[in-house]
């Protein structure tokens, strides 16, 4: 056993993670003693690993696909936001063995808003969300905790965005994804969660044209950094915040829980992981 605390990221394949990389250079930045690795784990060997990990060291860990939901029933504590969200990417394990379970995922995406838009405000008008996936999830969670007014969500599959609107109740509105533009007439806060646009995917193109320009534009995905659904934003004169923000700022809260410091999102953290 190591005489220093450990994290990881765990999930299945991992090697693209950008983890290891933020949290390795807060480490370094604030001096603290620790290490945090990136673990391969596959589904069948998921509950024995996050058994094994507290004895070796570890005081925590990140979640990602595709261990987000099946973690949860591994946990002995689950926070409400991870709850409500039915997915955690945050565990924090105690020294008697118990493991907590949160998601930052919402919590990311608001504090990217807020420093990359300085003077947004998600109260002002709708919000249009394309995608219902499990960030979409995290997302809506979010909004309605800071009171947005509507939220307006198109998803391939219709069905996924119901069983949102279901879920979450009257505040969501569905389209239809072959008129998901209509959703942007009047929205203040446009919001791309699928995984369109990612290198290796197909583009993500949806009319622009009732997109105004004042609303608030944002895409989660983060490779590129600036998809051509942002620069077509950009163009139209909406402010655009890229969605690297939101993987940096979900990490915080773990890093404090794990490490005791509150690490900085600034640019100098920006192009340490993407160096
Ligand atoms: P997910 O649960 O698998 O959801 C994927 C979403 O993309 C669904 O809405 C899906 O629609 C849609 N989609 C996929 N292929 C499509 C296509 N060809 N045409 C139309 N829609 C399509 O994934 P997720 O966890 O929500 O992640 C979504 C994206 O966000 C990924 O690129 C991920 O890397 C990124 N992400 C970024 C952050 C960040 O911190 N910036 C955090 C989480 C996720 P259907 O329901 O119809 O399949």
């Amino acid at each position: 056993m190591t005489n220093f605390p450990r994290a990881a990221v765990i999930g299945n394949p991992i090697s693209h993670s950008l983890s290891p990389k933020l949290h390795n250079y807060w480490l370094q930045r604030y001096g603290i003693s620790g290490q945090y690795e990136a673990l391969d784990v596959s589904k069948d060997m998921l509950e024995a690993t996050i058994r094994a990990l507290p004895a070796q060291g570890f005081i925590g860990a990140n979640v990602t696909i595709p261990h987000k939901v099946s973690v949860m029933k591994l946990a002995h504590h689950v926070t409400d936001r991870a709850t409500l969200i039915g997915a955690a990417n945050t565990l924090i394990f105690k020294n008697d063995g118990r493991v907590f379970a949160d998601n930052t995922d919402g919590y990311g995406f608001m504090a990217n808003m807020r420093q990359g838009a300085p003077g947004w405000d998600p109260k002002s008008g709708p919000a249009a969300i394309f995608g219902a996936g499990g960030a979409a999830r995290a997302i809506i969670v979010a909004l309605a905790d800071v009171g947005v007014p509507e939220i307006r969500l198109a998803n391939r599959t219709r069905l996924k965005a119901e069983a949102l609107k279901a879920e979450f109740g009257a505040r969501i509105r569905v389209f239809d994804w072959v008129q998901a533009g209509s959703m942007l007439d009047g929205a203040t806060t446009v919001i791309n969660t699928t995984s369109l646009g990612m290198k290796g995917a197909q583009e993500f193109k949806v009319s622009l044209a009732e997109l105004s320009p004042d609303a608030v534009v944002t895409d989660i995905v983060y490779n590129p950094l600036r998809t051509q659904f942002l620069e077509a934003a950009a163009a139209k004169g909406c402010q655009t915040v890229d969605g690297l923000g939101m993987l940096l700022h979900q990490g915080v809260p773990g890093f404090e829980r794990w490490f005791g410091t509150r690490p900085e999102v600034d640019e100098d953290t920006r192009r340490a992981v993407l160096s």
